[in-house]
């Protein structure tokens, strides 16, 4: 007898597997579907491995398969293994991320008459029991939901136990209904042949059922199935008419599945490839080389960073290394950080592969999802874009996995399993021996370490592709904003700034105001000197908080009192609190009444198309000032634009968390890529109290190189990543005290075991309260581990519940 270790749908389960006996009979493979029972249910599991001796002694026995299909094919299996092992996250849940959408489904329970029906005698039992047998009787069976709803839910499980201890009634389980269905459509076709058709309907004319024949007589000369829709609409039929040929076998109802295309509302012209560039062709022929070679076993997997500017040709590039998968008879998968605010991207693969191209949209209806899940999984697709989750789509003989914007925080999943994406597709690539390509004006300062290093090929693309002169990368202004208050300009916009947006508007020309935080920002700035209040220890900036009017460290809980003057220039503007995107709007709109404003940030863009329809009237200059954060830096190409303005670029850079730098520069390097990408050429204009700061400095140079070389040093000295590895611990309560003790004793617990294992290279900061330390009502506290690897130390412990652990988180 064989045996399968099976993940099974229980939160129970946590991170291992249980052993099922497979009956005789039953032929199992690794991936595949199953229903195992667990306690008193029945639940769905998923086999990992087969094996001829179970790891524990008694095992119970697989109750049946749910698909003959495997849904998970042996590479993906083993990438479910590492995301749960490495991402301390139970496994089924790591599985989950690649079955089919609403694959998961409850058991029901139900209670019917046993097989073997034998004499009863009903008249000891209860008024209630009786009931219950009575409807058991009718119905054949009911499930103890009904039930509960019929009688409440202590009465209904009471009878049921009586009835089923004395044999009366037998429990069962069933799945929950399937809530995808593939949306169908009804057809009408004949079902008998035209001739025969024929003859029926003029038979049916002489006995005057001239309706009848008039549909016969359509379908024989439409010889394929109508949409029953069309038929009403055509022949005018009405459901008895319909139902009288049915029943009489002249003419059938089939159900016809319909495929919902997302790119249905695009109109497609189809490209073709450019004539590289050198740079381009060079970097082109090296992924190609990769892609020539046999994979080989236990080789490490090939992962190019393609390191080029907005605008140097890296999509092209994806686009012809995709076409040489294709060629090979394999496929790609695409990433891009977010589907809808990528329009221009995904047009573009969709025209250079028409009709094979697959997207992923996070706001794809759960139906949607069901067919494009198996349509890929069927090989229909040569090419999958998607945000993060797309590098679990089913995509058979995979070649290549492009991510474009790598360095973008959205590859990381912030709920459990907080995989990163750019780490899972690399592990994918080296059990599937895949090639891997990153794309990046700004690549992330891991990734390009990493490129340094030489575990990936580095590709630079230095140069923008110039097709018409004028749009090389536009020029970029530094204003220093403790100028602006000497010379007594207290408003938003410096001198430089105002003329510049007056002048654009003035000559029907676009502008971008940019925000890098939505809402206020939260450190303590000196508005005469620039000083910004820093942790001693962790480097970071200060946040203030409201509530208790002190300073705090988020990373390890040092406190301070705002100073009264400044401690660098004695200034009493000490205490100024940075700008909001409205407060910004409602200046913008008294300094220039006559422009028309727009502003774009996560309030207005809840809805499907909100972010086309945003960006929509912008490009058709419905409006001259667009005001943003985040969202405006990604990806657009709009033309008329020619000056950006950075209001304030100090929101983010003293953001507490080592990474404020880095978001900071490549922040400001895509806002200011989106200025100047037409004839008109473009200006930049970056507002700051820390013109010196390094991040800014670098971004006005588009100098990656500089900044890579300060950044990496910083990390060195402070041993943050690519140094060390990150965990953050959370835990979360309604009550700030409760938090605050569970933390401390998370840190004896954790530091004990830190001694008695000798670890030496691991170290704990924290507690303190996480950076956004109230959410929904919970107070929130943090813990970071930082070490060689934090994650195979925890995954030793016990986690007690309330914590939730961010291996390599992304933001502090
Ligand atoms: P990136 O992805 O680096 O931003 P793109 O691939 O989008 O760069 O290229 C920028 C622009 O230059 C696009 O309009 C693209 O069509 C064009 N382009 C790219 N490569 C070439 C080429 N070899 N010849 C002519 N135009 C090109
Ligand atoms: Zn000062
Ligand atoms: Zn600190």
């Amino acid at each position: 007898m064989g045996y399968a270790e099976v993940s099974v749908n229980s939160p129970v389960a946590q991170r291992r597997t249980f052993s099922y006996a497979i009956p005789s009979g039953l032929t199992i493979d690794v991936g595949q579907a199953v229903w195992v029972p667990f306690g008193d249910k029945l639940l769905q599991g998923i086999v990992l491995e087969l094996s001829d001796y179970p790891s524990v002694e008694e095992t119970r026995e697989i109750a049946g398969i749910i698909d003959p299909h495997p849904v998970l094919s042996p590479a993906r299996v083993r990438l479910a293994r590492w995301l749960s092992e490495y991402y301390l996250s139970p496994l089924f849940e790591a599985v989950a991320l690649m079955l089919p959408p609403g694959f998961e489904r409850k058991t029901v329970t139900f209670i019917s008459t046993p097989s073997t029906t034998q004499e009863t005698d009903i008249s000891s039992l209860t008024q209630g029991q009786r009931d219950v047998l009575r409807l058991v009787h009718r119905q054949g069976k009911i499930s103890l939901r009904e039930l509960e709803k019929r009688l409440g839910s202590k009465q209904a499980k009471l009878i049921t136990s009586q009835l089923v201890s004395q044999g009366l009634v037998v429990k069962g389980y069933e799945l929950e209904k399937v809530k995808v269905r593939p949306k169908t459509v009804s057809y009408l076709r004949l079902a008998v042949t035209t001739s025969e058709a024929r003859q029926e309907a003029a038979s049916l004319r002489e006995k005057r059922a001239s309706r009848q024949a008039a549909l016969l007589d359509f379908l024989a000369q439409r010889n394929e199935p109508v949409p029953l829709s069309e038929v009403r609409q055509r022949v005018g039929s009405s459901a008895s008419v319909v139902k009288a040929l049915v029943s009489r076998g002249l003419v059938e109802v089939q159900q016809i599945e319909i495929k919902r295309d997302p790119l249905a509302y695009q109109s497609m012209t189809p490209s073709y490839p450019l004539t590289l560039t050198t740079a381009q062709r060079a970097a082109l022929e090296s992924i190609k080389a990769s892609l020539l070679k046999a994979p080989q076993d236990n080789a490490s997997p090939s992962v190019f960073l393609l390191h080029g500017v907005t605008g140097s040709g890296k999509t092209e590039i994806y686009l012809q290394a995709l076409a040489e998968v294709v060629k090979q008879g394999k496929r790609g998968i695409v990433l891009v950080p977010e589907i809808a605010l990528t329009p221009q991207t995904i047009e573009r693969f969709a025209s250079r592969f028409p009709r094979k191209v697959a997207v992923l949209h996070s706001k794809l209806s759960l139906g949607e999802q069901y067919d494009e899940w198996h349509r890929i999984r069927d090989g229909e697709f040569d090419v999958v874009i998607g945000s993060r989750s797309a590098i679990f789509a089913p995509q058979p003989e995979l070649g290549l996995i492009v991510i474009d914007e790598e360095h973008e925080w959205t590859y990381k999943q912030s709920d459990r399993p907080r995989y990163h994406t750019r780490d899972v597709a690399v592990k994918l690539a080296e059990l599937t021996g895949t090639v891997v390509v990153l794309g990046s004006a700004t690549p992330d300062v891991e990734t390009f370490h990493h490129a340094q290093r030489g575990d990936y090929h580095l590709l630079q693309l230095p140069e923008r592709v110039t097709p018409s002169e004028g749009s090389a990368l536009p020029k970029v202004e530094v204003v220093d904003l403790r100028d602006e208050l000497k010379a007594g300009n207290r408003s938003l916009f410096s001198r430089s700034l105002s003329q510049a947006i007056a002048k654009a508007v003035g000559s029907g020309e676009q502008v971008i105001l940019f925000l890098n935080r939505r809402g206020t920002a939260t450190f303590i700035q000196c508005r005469r000197c620039g000083f910004v209040l820093r942790c001693k220890r962790c480097e970071v900036a200060l946040t203030y908080h409201f509530a208790e009017d002190m300073l705090l460290c988020h990373q390890c809980n040092y406190r301070m009192p705002v100073p009264q003057i400044c401690p660098c220039c004695c200034s009493q503007r000490i205490k100024f609190l940075g700008i909001g995107t409205q407060k910004l709007e409602q200046e913008a709109s008294q300094a220039f009444p006559q422009a028309r404003l727009l502003r774009w940030d996560s309030d207005v863009t809840k809805g499907r198309y909100s972010h086309q329809e945003i960006l929509g009237k912008f490009r058709t200059h419905q409006a001259d000032i667009l005001i943003g954060t985040q969202m405006i830096a990604k990806g657009l190409d709009l033309p008329r634009v020619t000056l950006v303005g950075v209001v304030s670029a100090d929101t983010g850079l003293n953001l507490p968390d080592f990474r404020a730098g880095e978001r900071t520069f490549q922040l400001l390097c895509q806002v200011a890529g989106r200025a100047g990408r037409g004839s008109l050429g473009g200006k930049v204009i970056i507002q700051t109290y820390s013109p010196e700061h390094y991040a800014i400095q670098a971004a006005a140079k588009y100098d990656y190189a500089s900044f890579y070389t300060k950044e990496i040093n910083y990390r060195r000295q402070l041993r943050n990543p690519p140094f060390s590895r990150l965990a953050c611990l959370t835990y979360s309560h309604t009550n700030d005290a409760v938090c605050q003790r569970e933390a401390e004793r998370m840190k004896r617990l954790i530091t004990q075991e830190i001694d008695s294992r000798g670890i030496a290279d691991l170290s704990l900061i924290g507690p303190a309260p996480a950076f956004i330390h109230r959410l929904r009502g919970r107070f929130r506290w943090q813990l970071i581990l930082r070490g060689s690897e934090p994650s195979a130390l925890l995954s030793e412990l016990t986690i007690p519940q309330g914590w939730a652990v961010d291996i390599d988180p992304v933001g502090l």
